[in-house]
């Protein structure tokens, strides 16, 4: 059976009532036959009919064996972390979330918990930085917002050999596109408020496990800590998993059309976006996602941080802000918003220089998006004294 049909079908019918769509149950409690004995369900904490309508569908789109939903994609990865204990140790791809580093280097190392970050674009890298004591690595690929790309399947050989266990946060590429379990990894988070929810109307975060004996110990953790997502919410990404493959396949196909107009405008430096041949994994992404996603990073020949903040203060259909993968278009300046806590210097070395502008590319048309960015240029460009990018721009 196709991808689509797949996902379309693994929405149950309520079995209750008939309803095609999944029902809210929105109750904190369910009334019990007798002390113990109950319709698989007794409090809304631990478990909810339309949290785990969700959980089920999550799971087996990741061809996981269970699934877990939390209040946010930072909930599902503090859930993660809390498989380890005191002592040990995470291997993290180095251009990691900044919310994922936050976390792990203000919240967890004072629990004992240490973290080393390598770059995992080449697993030589990873297998040299592993130690005895590192019980997980954590991958993101395609990162933020450089997109780099890991071999997953590799580093999962890696992690196997050395008995630990591989987490991807596979939120940028979705499971339309890529399916680290199938590549050997043991769990994959999602931040569901991108691309499973895809409206940019709610925050969320699921936890797939590829094993039910992992599955059984995140539950534990999901209930012992309590920030479960709510039963709306968990409809709403429901529904918007209904859309997710053919939502996913439009993003890429847009992103690439508008990457390659990017490439050819000759004021732009490093256009970063798996699915160029001038990616350097591009043979990787190739290999391991269906499509290379909506996600493209672009700097400036002139890395001048006063011209890319025109560049994304004056785009119509692209609107100024951070977070991506919903159905509108969006543009943000790393620098001064989701990477400013990132002192400059290291903030450089990764790539996000001053002038690196990130678009989450929608859902409009293709064309439509190409001439707010030429407008957009036009008009940043205008403004400026460098009379250098105006000829430059001639070559739009
Ligand atoms: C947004 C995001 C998160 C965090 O998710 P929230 O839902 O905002 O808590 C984690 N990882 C990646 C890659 C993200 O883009």
């Amino acid at each position: 059976m196709q991808e689509q049909t797949k996902i379309i079908h693994s929405i149950p019918v309520d079995e209750l009532t008939g309803a095609i769509a999944v029902p809210i149950y929105q109750t904190s409690t369910f009334v019990q036959e007798s002390p113990g004995v109950n319709k698989g369900f007794d409090y809304a904490r631990s478990n909810n009919p339309t949290r785990k309508a969700l959980e089920d569908i999550v799971a087996k789109l990741e061809n996981g064996s269970g699934g877990y939903a939390f209040a946010s994609g930072l909930a599902a990865i503090d859930a993660v972390v809390k498989l380890l204990e005191s002592g040990d140790e995470i291997l993290a791809v180095d251009d990691i979330y900044g919310g994922a580093f936050r976390l792990f280097t203000h919240i967890y190392q004072k629990f004992g918990i240490k973290i080393k970050y390598v770059d995992a674009s080449d697993a030589a890298n990873v297998a040299e930085a592993i130690s005895p004591k590192t019980k997980l690595i954590w991958l993101e690929s395609p990162t933020n917002p450089t997109l780099k790309i890991s071999d997953i399947e590799a580093i999962a050989k890696i992690a196997k050999a050395n008995n630990c266990l591989l987490c991807v946060d596979n939120t940028f590429a979705s499971p339309a596109s890529q399916k680290p379990i199938d590549l050997g990894a043991d769990l994959v988070i999602h931040s569901a408020t991108k691309y499973l929810g895809g409206h940019s109307d709610l925050i969320a975060g699921v936890v797939i496990t590829k094993t039910s004996e992992l599955g059984e110990k995140i539950k534990f953790i999901q209930n012992a800590t309590g920030s479960i997502l709510a039963p709306f919410d968990s409809f709403l990404v429901i529904r918007g998993i209904e859309t997710l493959s053919l939502r996913v396949k439009q993003h890429s196909e847009n992103a690439q059309r508008i990457a390659e107009f990017l490439q050819s405008c000759d004021f732009i430096n490093n256009v970063y976006y798996p699915g160029l041949s001038t990616h350097p994994n591009h043979h990787i992404a190739k290999q391991q996602q269906k499509y290379f996603g909506g996600i493209i990073a672009f700097d400036l020949k002139i890395d001048e941080k006063e011209i890319a903040k025109q560049i994304v203060s004056k785009t119509k259909l692209f609107k100024l802000a951070e977070s991506l993968g919903g159905v509108k278009s969006l543009i943000c300046l790393p620098c001064e918003m989701t990477h400013k806590s990132i002192p400059a210097e290291k903030r450089h070395q990764s790539g996000v220089t001053d002038s690196l502008i990130r678009l989450s590319v929608g859902l409009e048309d293709a064309d439509d998006l190409i001439e707010d960015l030429k407008q957009t240029f036009e008009l940043a460009f205008s403004n400026h004294e460098q009379k250098y990018f105006i000829d430059l721009l001639k070559n739009l």
